[in-house]
């Protein structure tokens, strides 16, 4: 019998779980995520955890097949992770420090975002489909793409980062990248939030989301599920951008499937509905009928990447 783990690593949890060689998720659980420059005492925990695990289940170290760790950050081609901004990391070799401090092999890594679109095409959304684009709506915009059963993540590990596209070259604000402009300033929750308050303030309609000392991203799109002009808008607008971003990414990758994940796409078809609208707009019409579905494994996406990556490379 083989198994893996899957790991990802987030801003506040780290999630883990173990998966059989049947890719059947068995146990799964998280700790506290420690924030800092050195990597070594979030990996030793990790470590330890696995152990744990495998003392649990009465399960030898040598039947661990290998672990994939989903890294909140750009993993170039040689596997050094590029700096973990929201966890205080710098580069790092990530897998082959894993390896040395867990005594587990071989540690496959990834960015999270990449990893969580080849978890939705191997067992969520796209299971049926031979390539597809995947884009998370949650504090940032993440972006992963899946083709032809692989997952691509670029010579600089800077592939499927949808939410850095530029929308707009004359933004005068900076984005969490340091750049200008990104499609993530307006379409990430924190995004549609600050588009929300500028709306707010340049119209004059009236609009429940006034009455909120503190509008979220949820209450924006409920307001517009309940017909709310204003928030009409706003998610038009938001969605407008999301839909070019979509359709520009789709000139070049041309996937199957677009699938919609992150805390905000629990929205559910009507965010769908409305994006895929704006999209259609940019595209050739015979590109208009591409599928488009929400995602399916939510918060274990990037586990069941983890865990697909290291079948994959079995
Ligand atoms: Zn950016």
């Amino acid at each position: 019998m083989e198994y893996c783990f899957g790991v990802d690593i987030g801003g506040t949890t780290v999630k883990m779980g173990l998966f059989s060689g049947e890719g059947e998720l068995l146990e799964k659980w998280e700790i506290p995520t420690k924030k800092g420059t050195d990597s070594k005492p979030l990996l030793k925990a990790v470590g330890e955890e696995m152990e744990k695990c495998l003392s649990r289940k009465g399960i030898k170290k040598e039947e661990i097949a290998g672990v994939g760790m989903a890294a909140p950050g750009p993993v170039n081609e040689e596997g050094l992770l590029r700096g973990a901004v929201n966890i205080g990391w710098g580069d790092v070799f990530l897998g082959r420090e894993a390896e040395k401090i867990m005594e587990i092999f071989p540690v496959f890594i990834g960015n999270d975002a990449s990893f969580a679109a080849l978890g939705e095409f191997t067992f969520g959304a796209g299971k049926d489909v031979s390539s597809l684009i995947m884009i998370t709506l949650g504090t940032g915009v993440g972006g992963g793409v899946v083709l032809n059963g692989q997952v691509l993540m670029g010579k600089t590990g800077t592939a499927g980062e949808i939410g850095h596209t530029t929308i707009n070259p004359f933004e005068t604000l900076t984005c969490n990248c340091g750049k200008k402009g990104c499609l993530e300033q307006y379409a990430s929750a924190t995004g549609m939030v600050r588009m929300a308050e500028k709306f707010l303030q340049e119209s004059n309609k009236p609009s429940p989301l006034r009455q909120l000392d503190k509008i979220t991203a949820k209450d924006l799109w409920e307001q517009a599920k309940k017909g709310d002009e204003l928030a009409l808008d706003i998610t038009k607008y938001v969605s407008h951008l999301l839909g070019m971003a979509i359709a520009n990414a789709c000139y070049i990758v041309d996937p199957e499937m677009v699938v919609i994940g992150g805390g905000v796409s629990q929205a559910g078809q009507f965010l769908l509905k409305m994006i895929q609208e704006a999209y259609a707009q940019h595209v050739f019409p015979h590109c208009r009928d591409k599928k488009f579905a929400l995602a399916k494994l939510h918060n274990d996406a990037g586990i069941y990447g983890a865990a697909a990556m290291v079948f994959e490379k079995k």
